[in-house]
Order: C-alpha cells, then sequence, then structure tokens
C-alpha cells in the first residue's frame, strides 16, 4: 500500500509518462480511499488542462484593437472622475 507522498509523486510521474500497470493500480486504490489524495489528482488534472487551453489558445487571448481603446477610453474616463 502506497503512502500518500508516493501517490502525489505518481500523479506527477502520470503527467510526462505512462504509468506500469501495478503503479495504476495502486493510484487507483489509494484514490478510491484517500479524499486528500483524490483532490490533490483533481486540482491538478484541472490545472494541467487549464495549462494546455491557454496554450492552444493563446493567440486569440491578445486583445483587439478595439478592446484596447474601450480600456483606454475607461481608464481616461476613470482618471477624470478623480
Ligand atoms: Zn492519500
Amino acid at each position: 500500500m502506497l503512502k500518500c507522498n508516493q501517490i502525489i509523486e505518481l500523479t506527477s510521474k502520470q503527467q510526462d509518462t505512462r504509468l506500469l500497470k501495478w503503479e495504476r493500480v495502486e493510484m487507483t486504490v489509494h484514490l478510491w480511499m484517500c479524499k486528500t489524495c483524490r483532490y490533490y489528482a483533481k486540482q491538478l488534472g484541472v490545472i494541467q488542462n487549464f495549462a494546455k487551453n491557454i496554450d492552444k489558445h493563446q493567440q486569440s487571448i491578445t486583445l483587439s484593437t478595439e478592446a484596447k481603446k474601450r480600456i483606454q477610453d475607461k481608464l481616461k474616463s476613470l482618471q477624470k472622475g478623480n
């Protein structure tokens, strides 16, 4: 039976390489029983997916000229207000 810190290591390892069968079995059993590691694995998965999506859509994240102008105008009007 693996300990929590070993499971966390496997969770990280799983991102880079395919786990051995016994590692997957140990991990599945542990995650089934341990709420903390299950939460950790879930969070890691979410973060990894988020990072992947950022990478994939990096081009579309840049602001359009209109959006930049809108923000500048908004900032100017806020500065005038003060
Ligand atoms: Zn655990």
